[in-house]
Formats: C-alpha cells, structure tokens, sequence
C-alpha cells in the first residue's frame, strides 16, 4: 500500500461555509466580535494570562447567572455535557430523581437519571405547556425520599417556559436540592440563580449567548459542593468529576486536568463580556421587544403559537404551520433562496410546527422583518392568500407602539 492510496476520492478544497442568518432553535448567529476574538493567538491552557482570563470568565458568568457561587465555570463540551455533568456528580445508585417531562430534554433527563443509576419518577406534562408546581408536589408527597427535582426552565422543543423560582420553592420545602436547564434561556429571559436557590444549573455558548456551540456555563451552590464530597461512590465519569475538575478551575494552585480548548473560551469571554455590556435587563426586555414585533408578523400569515402567550419563551417561537402548506418545502426555500435557518418541529410536533429562534444577536429588528418578508414571499408563492407587505408592516406597528431603543 501507497500512502497517496489513502487521499480521499473526492478532490478536497478550503471551506467556506455559506453567510447564513439562523433563526432556528439554535446555534444562533456568532456576534462578528466573538469570531473574530476565537481567532486570536492560541495560549496554553496553564499559561497565567490565559487562567486571569478564565478568573473573568467566572465573574462574568457569576453576573450572567445571578450567583455568588464559588463553582461557576465552563464545561469543555455543548449543553449536554452540562447536563450530564450535573447528573452524574449528584446521583448515586439507587438516588430518587423526580424529573419534569415537558418536551425532548426532560426526556433526555430522564435518561441521564437511569444510566447514572438513579430511580427516576417522571412528572408529565403535556408538550406545549410549562412544568405544573402542583403535579411537582404531588409526587415529592407521594415520593418523601426523593433527593433531587430536575426540570428544563425553557423547553426549546416546544418554546414553554417553566416557572423556576416556584419549582425550586417547592423542591426546597422538601429538602431536595434542584437541576435546572437553561441552555435556551441564559441571557434571553431572566434566571436569577441564587434569589431562586437553584443548586445546579447548566446552559449552553450557542442560543442567547451568540456564541459558537462547543461550552457549557454551569454554576453549582455550596449544598451540591457537600453532596459530592460526602458521596459514598466515586463519580462514574472521570472527565466530568467536578472534584478532579476544580484543580483546574478553581483559583489557586492550577494543575492539568485536560487541554482546556482556549480559543473557544476566548470566544465565551468575549459574548460574556458583551452581556455585560448590555446589561442583563436590556438583553431580557431585547428578546421580548423583538418577539413582540415577529408576533404581530406571524398573525397576519395566519400562524398561531403553540404556548399560551404567558409560558411562551420570547427567543423560541414555536407556531403551527398553516393548513395545506408544504412545511419542508417552505423551510427549503427559506435556506436555498434567502439562507435563513428555521428550526422544524419535533416528536409529536414534526410536520406540524416550525421553530423560530429569536437568540442572542440573531434577536434584531433587521432580522425580524427580514424573515417575516422572506416567509409572505415564499407562502404567497406557494398559493396561499396572503397580502403582500402586510407582515412587515405589523411588525413595524409593534415597533412603533413598544419603543425600546
Ligand atoms: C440545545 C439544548 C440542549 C443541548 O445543548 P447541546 O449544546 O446541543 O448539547 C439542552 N437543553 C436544552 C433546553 C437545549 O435547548
């Protein structure tokens, strides 16, 4: 065998992925300014300029998160790492879980539990709408052992939102210690971690945070800190053993844990940052603002919301596909012919919902008008009555009527 044998068949050029506007469930757009701080020298992982960095980081996420925990950090992986970090440090074999199942990720959940070992009792919701407190109740009442609640605050799969603070009330009356998803709603709606006492949270680099995907902000209270001390077990994960994990992250002497990807987290300092620039209150009221305006959009094409206007998440429109209207074909034309990004429907809603994401800097006035003008064309196209510019105009009505800027 010849070395050259092994090239591949077909004849290898330089990528360059096309401009395209993402509106879909996530990835969002990456802010120029953080693609262009990914590109900046690479440094080594225990170099002391690049560990200031990574102090800042943790404040910058402390104020993203609303938190004074000590634990707060990034995950070197997407969301689900995160979210499989916080199960397999907390659960130990035979651990009582109540998990809330409203969409894909309680399912996903649900799943973490048991491959950790842990019993999970399932607290269903119907897709579309938010966690029921009183179901959750219930079940810590029937289920008095129970050590952990776990729930997804924003249900990207259905655009719900939960009401966290209550949740983690109700876990807390029962002395269950909180793991909570909000991978689609850091940055976009509020979390506010320790007024709300949740003891583990974990998010996502790629929905509010116009940042690439790969990280995951996590952020772990003092209780979760005396959990996994007083473990009985080692941690089933080597990599995701926060123990092992804080003699890199945590402040004083630093040793190698893993190659930490440095230029990806450049990347999240630099969208934290910006966060942080914004201010929080101005990110949150941002995304309503703008889902304000794609709402007013969305009515006069005749698409309803999945959610009931008071659980639905302002950065996730979830909307039913109107009768008689090729779905994929629309979703086709919107990526070939304008290079815009919506997100299809899933499990039950396949078919039947789009998902239009209203995320971090993909949330802007220009967008909004953009993808209502994009969709009337394609709809009208296609044969459904529809007045032409009267999207647009809605849109631009509830700009008028809701000035933010
Ligand atoms: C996107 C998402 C995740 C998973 O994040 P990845 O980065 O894709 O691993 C988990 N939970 C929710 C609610 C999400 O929206």
């Amino acid at each position: 065998m010849n070395t050259e044998d092994f090239r591949p068949e077909k004849e290898i050029k330089i990528f360059y992925p096309p401009q395209r506007v993402l509106m879909g469930p996530g990835p969002s757009d990456t802010h120029p300014r953080v693609l262009n701080a990914m590109a900046r020298p690479t440094l080594g992982h225990l170099d002391p300029v690049f560990t200031e960095m990574m102090e800042e980081i943790k404040g910058l996420m402390r104020y993203a998160f609303q938190t004074k925990n000590r634990m707060t950090f990034s995950v070197s992986g997407p969301g689900s790492v995160g979210m499989e970090m916080c199960f397999v440090n907390m659960i130990e074999p035979g651990d009582k879980v109540i998990v809330c199942r409203n969409g894909v990720f309680g399912g996903r959940m649900i799943e973490n539990v048991e491959r950790h070992g842990g019993v999970a009792v399932v607290v269903d919701d119907k897709w579309g709408e938010p966690v029921d407190p009183q179901k959750v109740e219930d079940a810590l009442k029937k289920n008095p052992d129970t050590k952990i609640v776990a729930f997804c605050h924003a249900e990207t799969s259905t655009g719900a939102q939960s009401d966290a603070k209550t949740l983690c009330e109700i876990a807390r009356k029962y002395n269950c210690l909180t793991i909570v998803d909000t991978v689609t709603s850091l940055g976009g709606t509020p979390i506010k971690v320790d007024e709300w006492g949740i003891d583990a949270i974990y998010s996502g680099s790629q929905k509010c945070l116009s940042c690439p995907p790969g990280l995951s902000p996590v952020s772990f209270s003092e209780r979760v800190t005396e959990l996994v001390k007083n473990r009985k077990t080692k941690v089933h994960s080597w990599f995701m053993d926060i123990g092992l994990l804080l003699n890199y992250w945590g402040s004083s002497t630093r040793t190698y844990h893993h190659t930490a990807p440095t230029n990806a987290l450049y990347a999240l300092h630099e969208s934290l940052l910006m966060l942080a620039e914004e201010g929080l209150e101005h990110s949150w009221a941002r995304h309503r603002y703008n889902y304000e305006a794609l709402k007013a959009g969305f009515a006069t094409l005749g698409m309803s919301y999945v959610v009931a206007e008071q659980h639905r998440l302002p950065q996730l429109n979830s909307v039913f596909v109107p009768a008689g209207v090729d779905e994929k074909e629309v979703r086709r034309r919107l990526l070939d012919d304008y290079s815009l990004e919506i997100g299809a429907g899933l499990g039950d809603f396949a078919g039947k919902v789009w998902r239009f994401g209203l995320m971090g800097t993909s949330c802007r006035v220009e967008n909004v008008i953009f993808c209502l003008n994009a969709l009337e064309s394609i709809l009208s196209d296609m044969g459904m009555k529809v007045e032409r510019g009267a999207a647009a105009a809605a849109a631009h009505q509830k700009y008028a009527e809701n000035p933010m800027f």
